[in-house]
């Protein structure tokens, strides 16, 4: 990941897209197009920008009043309550022994704007045509649709890859090309001036001339299936169906995994027509998205995001676009950083600036050597790690230990953005994502992004619990087990992280292709963990965001190095330690109890000293990204021998478009972040829609599909047929009935068993069988449960629940048997 990707922002604020509402248009193509520049202002004047939102800091918190009881108390500190601290992902609270607080005397530490730091340009390992086009151009006077579609990823004069690839043109470079772009452009401005509403094909050709409908239709329908235009949570596009299957049988996809990148495919997915079927592992939708409420007493509350946090540039991010939907304000995080010694002193300005603008050079200095090395070896790759010290005691950086102690913190953060030692980053590659960073500020949600995860999932299929094992893909489709359940279908899409593919934890049958098998290797998936703590009250001032700390042994650098504070977004004086690099692997050996203290041994070093107070925190809590079996770390990285291409091999579908793959690390452009789960989503969804209908029209063109349309009739037939029996179960239980074979009591006769899995929306409620002794059915209907009758039928019985087409023989005769045994009782009876 990009050096600045995580880092607080820089002081002066880059240009604003979406703000550009009245520059000049420019180029030949717009002339030609635009039916009056008087409609264009006024779309415009309407623009509602994505920054525009965040230029107001609101506070959920910092109330006047709170800010005055908040300076009395830091001179007479409330009795602390005592201090609650978990370990994530598990359940148990440790009650901390109380800890010594000393006077306060001093006011809070001064602050001050870090001054922004250097962008690093990777020219040589950046797509050429799109560096050229998103920094050469920006130098042009360029008009402020391709500003805005620039910002959401689109190149200012040509096409990106999957433009090319849905055939937006007939001739790439030409007229055609050019008048391409100026209408898709438009499109977008268009709807992002209002994202609230659905923008009808109609209206995207209100200002274009007539003779430019084909185009018109080209582009508006390439940005509605590819989710760049109408998507997102607002109530007229949640309602909206596409008619992508008008006359076919639309194919049923499962997702595995409801992260972003799963919640945002399977919701355009069934925007799209498909069937959809989300398979989640946890409990709780969201995965590396996590918002815990932590509670003290006295009212003391606040939302913690324990995984993916910060909206790292919000210009063209799709979850802005959510947030504006929602009607959600965004805090923009504040430049000011101040960092202190281990004394607790504030870092001198200049030895500061000084170590800054070393540590630049040092990183241009790595830039220029792999150019050269690129060039003349192609192929050779070192740790950016090694580099970095080569180059330090060559040019005799930071000898001085503050000036080291400076630079340390500054690879600490380094190994923060990327999630791993700097050691295990590949020097050519690991800033391969710098180019397509989003633009405009770093922002908070406030009341955490688990606002985003609960509106993305209300009302979608999930079935939670339901941990995948093995995938199983053919010419026919796909079975897709989990647990004692197996599920059919045309297409999977599997978004779980790239932790759990390292980790081999889901089986691909057949294997996958060696390439990926060889990227899911190569790259690199690395660690990052919080401790979030509630305090009694805010002691360490209103006015900053973050401030970090410094430390003298190196290899401790990345522990609690940087500091968010959530106060004025949580709702509650929240503060969010962060632990990088190899500090980030000790930590999770340590107990959770031992970490707090730790974080409070260090706050306090920075704050007695000038006489502040610092509490016990009420509750604190400590992530375990490492430990987490749905994820085995935190998010991905370049790694030493890889490279951006290994995204790409990871985005790769298999099985001639049976099984596709989303989530972060499938992102070239945007990984590791979540802006880049849900773009992936987005992609994959119309990845599948693409492939779904060429093999529909395979199919229409082939007549063996009349017969397969004749088989899914006769599958209908039979599903009502199974209906009708099932209305007069033999035995019903909760969720499981059951059907004996017809004339047998026998304890070892065979029963048809099917459960009822609920859905949120009953309709969406699917049923699974298999086949029981009638003693095991009598056993199952005696216990206390359906949770527990569905592990004796995995644990005990082994049993798996199959769809009704996944019966096996010994089932299909069942139900011939059953259908046969009614007949006859409707004739005699
Ligand atoms: C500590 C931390 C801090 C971060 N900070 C930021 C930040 O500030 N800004 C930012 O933009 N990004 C940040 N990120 C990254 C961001 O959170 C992720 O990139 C993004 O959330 C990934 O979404 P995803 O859908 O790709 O994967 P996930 O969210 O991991 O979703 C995958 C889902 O698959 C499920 N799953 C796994 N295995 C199985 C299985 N076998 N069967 C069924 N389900 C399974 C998981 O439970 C999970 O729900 C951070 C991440 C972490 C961990």
């Amino acid at each position: 990941m990009s050096k600045e990707t995580k880092e607080t922002r820089p002081e002066s604020k880059p240009e604003d897209p979406e703000t550009h509402s009245n520059m000049d248009l420019t180029g030949e193509a717009i002339e030609n197009l635009a039916v009056n520049d008087h409609d264009n202002d006024n779309d415009n004047d309407d623009v509602v920008s994505d920054a525009s939102v965040t230029e107001t800091d609101l506070s959920l918190s910092a109330s006047q009043s709170e800010q005055n009881l908040e300076d009395d108390q830091s001179l007479q500190p409330p009795p602390p309550p005592p201090t609650r601290i978990s370990g994530e992902e598990s359940s148990d609270l440790v009650t901390e022994q109380q800890l010594q607080n000393a006077n306060a005397t001093e006011p809070g530490p001064r602050v001050r704007k870090r001054r922004r730091r250097k962008r690093f340009f990777t020219e040589i390992n950046a797509n050429p045509a799109f560096s050229r086009n998103r920094r050469t151009s920006v130098g042009k006077e360029v008009d402020s649709e391709a500003l805005i579609a620039m910002s959401v990823g689109f190149p200012v004069n040509s096409l990106t890859e999957e433009e090319i690839e849905a055939n937006v043109v007939l001739i790439l470079g030409g007229k055609e090309q050019a008048n391409y772009i100026v209408v898709r452009n438009h499109i977008i401005a268009l709807w992002r001036s209002n994202v609230s509403n659905w923008l009808t094909r109609d209206h995207a050709l209100e200002s274009i001339r007539l003779e430019h409908k084909a185009l018109v239709d080209t582009a508006y329908s390439f940005l509605l299936e590819h989710g760049y235009i109408n998507f997102g949570l607002a109530p007229v596009i949640k309602e909206a169906k596409l008619r992508s299957f008008d006359g076919v049988e639309p194919p049923n996809v499962v997702v595995v995994g409801a992260g972003l990148a799963g919640l945002v495919a399977a919701r355009q997915l069934l925007s799209m027509g498909f069937r959809v079927l989300v398979l989640e592992g946890r409990d709780r939708p969201g995965g590396r998205v996590k918002t815990r409420k932590m509670k003290g007493g006295d009212g003391i509350e606040a939302m913690a995001d324990v995984g993916g946090s910060v909206l790292t540039g919000i210009n063209g991010n799709p979850l802005g676009v959510l947030a504006r939907q929602l009607g959600l304000p965004l805090h923009k995080v504040r430049d000011i950083c101040p960092l202190y010694l281990p004394s607790g002193e504030l870092v001198d300005v200049g030895v500061d600036s000084k170590i800054e603008a070393s540590f630049n050079k040092l990183l241009d200095r790595v830039c220029k050597l792999r150019q050269s090395m690129i060039e003349e070896i192609k192929s050779v790759d070192v740790p950016l790690g090694e580099a970095l010290e080569t180059f330090r005691m060559v040019y005799g950086v930071a000898e001085e230990p503050q000036e080291r102690m400076l630079l340390d913190w500054h690879l600490a953060n380094l190994e923060y953005a990327n999630a791993t030692l700097l050691g295990n980053l590949s020097m050519a590659y690991w800033d391969q994502d710098d180019p397509y960073e989003m633009g405009g500020d770093h922002c908070f949600i406030p009341g955490g992004n688990e606002i985003f995860v609960h509106a993305l999932a209300e009302n979608l299929p999930v079935f939670y619990g339901n941990t995948v094992e093995s995938i199983r893909y053919g010419s026919n489709g796909v079975l897709v087990y989990a647990g004692a359940k197996e599920f059919y279908c045309d297409m999977v899409l599997c978004t779980v992280p790239l932790g759990v593919l390292k980790k081999g934890a889901i089986g691909f049958h057949p294997e996958l292709p060696e390439k990926k098998k060889e990227a899911i290797q190569r790259l690199g998936y690395g660690l990052l963990n919080k401790v979030a703590m509630l305090f009694p009250y805010n002691f360490w001032g209103e006015q900053i965001d973050t401030f970090g700390r410094l430390t003298e042994d190196s290899s401790t650098r990345g522990e609690f190095f940087l500091f968010y504070s959530y106060s004025s977004v949580s709702g509650g004086p929240l503060l969010v330690a962060l632990v990088a690099g190899e500090a980030a692997e000790r930590f999770e050996t340590v107990s959770p109890t031992e970490s707090v203290k730790r974080v409070l041994q260090i706050l306090r070093g920075i704050y007695h000293p000038k006489g502040i107070v610092v509490p016990d925190p009420v509750q604190a809590l400590c992530s375990r990204w490492g430990q987490d079996k749905f994820s085995y770390g935190s998010y991905s990285y370049v790694g030493v021998g890889s490279s951006g291409d290994d995204y790409d091999i990871l985005a790769e579908s298999v099985g001639d478009g049976r099984v596709f793959f989303a989530g972060e690390a499938t992102n070239r452009q945007y990984p590791a972040t979540m802006h880049g789960a849900f773009l992936s989503g987005m992609r994959e969804a119309a990845n599948i829609l693409r492939v779904a209908r060429r093999r529909a029209s395979i199919s229409a063109s082939n007549p063996d599909h009349i017969d397969k349309g004749e088989e899914e009739e006769e599958d209908e037939e039979e599903n009502s047929c199974l209906d009708q029996l099932y209305e007069t179960p033999d035995l019903t239980f909760r969720n499981f009935s059951v059907l004996f074979t017809p004339n047998s009591d026998e304890p070892e006769s065979m029963s048809l068993l099917r459960v009822s899995i609920q859905m949120e929306k009953p309709e969406s409620s699917v049923w699974l069988y298999g086949l029981v002794t009638r003693k095991q059915a009598l056993e199952l209907s005696e216990m206390e449960g359906d949770e527990l009758r569905n592990e004796h039928l995995r644990d005990k019985l082994g049993l798996r629940l199959v769809e009704r087409k996944s019966l096996s023989q010994e089932g299909e005769s069942m139900i011939s048997s059953l259908k046969a045994a009614r007949l006859n009782r409707q004739i005699f009876d």
